[in-house]
């Protein structure tokens, strides 16, 4: 009697990765355009800021708004901010879109979406983090526009 014995082993994958939904104001009057490709370039960071990034907004929104140029008590040279209160890195991100443009006179919407969202990656990563403090790569403290349009 040959007794067969079959093995079977079920893997169950459950995705853990934490997702974040970003809520985008526009109030820079950006294209619909670099929009999207802007969004695309977000999601490229995803891996890095160890989260899956959706767009919507609910309370629980991660705010994203495109402004044209920082205003007080903003430095004139900042190309974003994110909200600290009460010690705490707020869910608040203000990207300076006019500023950071400026710096790439000539670029392909393609090169200006990247751009544009490498600062909200950095920004993103000191609200996931809940730093102030700045490091290397993505999280360094200046951006320039040979950074910013570098892949
Ligand atoms: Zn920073």
């Amino acid at each position: 009697m040959v007794y067969m014995r079959l093995l079977l082993l079920v893997t169950l994958t459950v995705s853990i990765t934490p997702a974040a939904e970003l809520c985008i104001r526009n109030e820079a009057g950006l294209d619909a355009q670099t929009l999207m490709l802007t969004m695309h370039h977000i999601r490229g960071h995803q891996e890095l800021l160890g989260v899956d990034m959706a767009q919507g907004c609910s309370a629980s929104s991660i705010r994203l708004t495109f402004r044209t140029v920082p205003q007080a008590p903003h430095p004139q040279d900042a190309l974003g901010a994110t909200r600290v209160t009460a010690g705490r890195v707020q869910p608040e991100i203000l990207i300076f879109a006019k500023s950071i443009l400026q710096m790439l006179q000539g670029a392909s919407a393609e090169c200006k979406a990247r751009a544009l969202a490498k600062v909200v990656a950095h920004e993103l990563s000191h609200y996931l983090r809940q730093t102030k403090e700045h490091g290397d790569g993505l999280d360094r403290r200046q951006f320039d526009a040979e950074f910013l349009t570098s892949f």
